[in-house]
């Protein structure tokens, strides 16, 4: 899988007209589509307007439907192995808990 400012999720070359579907977006959902799309073997192209990669965190917890997610795509045990279990979490709004 490419990173963000990659042209294509399969190559580094530009889409051909062999390409089947063009994903404008390289966040969680654009890049889950290509994987879902690749593995029924259909042609991507993955481009992102960024050229690379945010600096900040926006996945530092699954949800679980997330999980329910990665289970159907077959790769939660994988997922489940290089994570970290919470056991509890506090949200606070300001200094209320
Ligand atoms: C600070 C922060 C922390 C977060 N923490 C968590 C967390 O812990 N757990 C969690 O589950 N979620 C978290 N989130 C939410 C999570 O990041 C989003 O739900 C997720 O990124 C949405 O994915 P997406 O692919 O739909 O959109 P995005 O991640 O926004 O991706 C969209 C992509 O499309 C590109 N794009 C947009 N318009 C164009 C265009 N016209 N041409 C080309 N490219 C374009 C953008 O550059 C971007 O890369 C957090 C979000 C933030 C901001």
């Amino acid at each position: 899988m490419g990173q963000r400012g990659d042209t294509t999720t399969t190559s580094a070359e530009a889409p051909t007209a062999a390409t089947d579907v063009l994903i404008v977006g390289a966040g969680p959902t654009g890049l889950t589509l290509a994987c879902e799309l690749l593995r029924r073997g259909i042609q991507c192209c993955l481009i992102d307007r960024l050229n690379e990669p945010v600096q900040t965190s926006r996945a530092f917890d699954i949800q679980s439907r997330t999980l329910e997610v990665f289970e159907a795509m077959g790769i939660i045990e994988k997922a489940l192995e290089v994570g970290m279990r919470a056991k509890e979490a506090r949200v606070y709004d300001g200094e209320k808990l």
